[in-house]
């Protein structure tokens, strides 16, 4: 079958993969110059930086894709675990470390509240529930039929994954101090949703990082996207760069293959889009062929980042979060009323003190990320983006004691959420997608064959089962078997 795809992102380059496996004739084009999607990273001045993923969870799911296209993922790229997985600051100087030994979280946890920690053992045990009936029930299985949604066995899974409830409830029924709280439930915003709106399913972020461990690539994430480029080639994908799609072309209810930007058009039996669902949804199929109207999504937050290459040694561990001192008023900010804090929750990556390889001799490349609202917000970042950054960077040497300055730089970069919109494609510039929400998780997520058009299909962060590095594996994976079932 001939299969066009549009999208190198993650999603993209691992379904392409499977299906030439398969024995399919697949083509992808990339509105960009380099693959890999937001899974990307850049050297400059003899600094390596991640641009979009820092956290590696579940790699297990990464090694498992690796050996389905027959491949070891160690020839590959190089792994690494990080613990304490990171520091959480909750005022100047104060902070907590997280662990993947259960122990040290549980004794760290002790110095802010002794009576929570005794608690965190029966927080995990219930999150392990989550993560188990997410694995077996949506995770890795696609959802065929409305009856999916109906049957009984879904009801249970309802609950047992954690749908009826939100992540901040859930947390707030182990954990009273206000802290730990706050240090339990920021992990929603790696999939860009707020804590009090999205279920208390994703506390399954929280028992993977505290059992499975955080982990990092050897000279980047995006190392990984590298690796499955390459895989793709061999096995004898086609891949066109610089090739925007402009259409989805449909004809009689049937995708028939795609228009490129300049008018050509390429013909399929299948189109896989990988483009961010809503982005399709409003550009790529006319009006009317949409089954949702794009109004009607709800899109994640976005990211202010700041990549700084430092001309000195820094005092940091890999991973640091400083929270808003507010917690709930920096979510409200966020999520509610959509405005720039004024005191942001703020992530820093410094991925040079695991790889000093990764930032020249006496110096550190530093990773900042700092979760803003997406541009329904209105927010003009050309205008915003200097006063902001002042925000951050005073924020960041008021509370680590760092004094950056100007002249500590050897080079900077920043990227706003239009950047995010401009560069991939993301509608709103809502870098994880849609949100996390319940009408947008598990069983509700938009699926990854088109209710209406026939022989088209989705696969990435903003389809089912949703967004991060093994999230769109598994999506990926799950396509791809759809696919082999609906042409046997
Ligand atoms: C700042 C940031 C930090 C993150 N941190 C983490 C993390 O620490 N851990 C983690 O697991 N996940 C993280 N994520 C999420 C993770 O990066 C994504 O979920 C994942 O990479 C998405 O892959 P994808 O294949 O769905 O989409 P994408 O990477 O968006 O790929 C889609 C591709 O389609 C292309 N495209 C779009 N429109 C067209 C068109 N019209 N024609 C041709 N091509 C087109 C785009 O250029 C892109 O290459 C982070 C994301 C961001 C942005």
């Amino acid at each position: 079958m001939r299969i066009a795809v549009i999208g190198a992102g993650l999603g993209g380059l691992y379904a392409s993969s499977l299906l030439a496996q398969k024995g399919h004739d697949v083509t992808v084009f990339e509105k960009n110059a380099v693959t890999g999607g937001r899974l990307y990273g850049f050297t400059q001045d003899g600094f390596a930086f991640d641009a979009g993923p820092t956290l590696l969870l579940m790699p297990d799911v990464l090694r498992h894709a690796f050996e389905r296209l027959g491949q070891r993922l160690e020839d590959h790229v190089a792994l690494e675990s990080i613990d304490p997985v990171y520091d959480v600051y909750f005022s100047p100087g104060e902070k907590l470390s997280l662990s993947s030994d259960v122990q040290k979280t549980k004794s760290d946890l002790s110095r802010v509240d002794p009576r929570d920690a005794a608690r965190y053992g029966d927080y995990l045990a219930e999150s392990k529930k989550h993560y188990d009936a997410a694995l077996d029930f949506f995770l890795q299985r696609n959802v065929h039929r409305l009856s999916d949604f109906l049957s009984v066995k879904a009801a249970q899974a309802f609950f047992a994954v954690g749908l009826s409830g939100s992540y901040s409830d859930h947390v707030a029924r182990f954990f009273k101090n206000p802290r730990i709280r706050a240090a339990l439930s920021f992990q929603s915003i790696y999939v860009g949703g707020s804590p009090a709106k999205i279920p208390a399913a994703y506390s399954l972020i929280q028992y993977v990082e505290a059992t499975q461990g955080v982990w990092t690539v050897k000279g980047g994430l995006y190392q990984i996207a590298v690796a499955l480029k390459k895989i793709a080639d061999k096995k004898g994908v086609r891949i066109q760069t610089n090739q925007t799609v402009s259409e989805i072309v449909v004809e009689d209810g049937k995708a028939k293959g795609v228009r490129l930007a300049d008018g050509s058009f390429f013909e399929s039996d299948v189109v896989l889009c990988n483009a961010d669902l809503p982005f399709a949804y409003a550009h790529l199929l006319s009006k009317g062929q949409s089954p949702v109207q794009k109004r009607t999504l709800d899109p994640s937050c976005s990211a202010f980042m700041m990549y700084f290459g430092v001309k000195r040694k820094l005092p940091l561990k890999h991973h640091a979060f400083l929270l808003p001192e507010d917690f709930a008023k920096g979510m409200q900010d966020l999520f509610d009323a959509k405005r720039l804090p004024s005191d942001p929750g703020i992530y820093l990556c410094c991925a040079s003190k695991t790889f000093p390889e990764m930032a020249p001799d006496g110096c550190d490349g530093l990773y900042v990320l700092v979760p803003v609202p997406n541009l329904q917000a209105g927010i003009d970042w050309n205008q915003a983006a200097p006063a902001f950054r002042k925000t951050v960077l005073g924020k960041i040497n008021a509370w680590l004691g760092l004094d950056l300055e100007d002249s500590d730089f050897a080079f900077q970069k920043i990227v706003t959420p239009q950047d995010w919109k401009d560069r991939f494609g993301l509608e709103w510039g809502s870098t994880f997608g849609l949100s996390p929400t319940l009408t947008q998780s598990a069983f509700f997520r938009p699926q990854n064959r088109d209710p209406r058009i026939k022989n088209l299909y989705f696969v990435g962060a903003s389809t089912h089962p949703g967004s991060g590095i093994p999230i769109v594996l598994f999506s990926a994976d799950n396509v791809v078997h759809r696919i082999q079932s609906d042409f046997p």
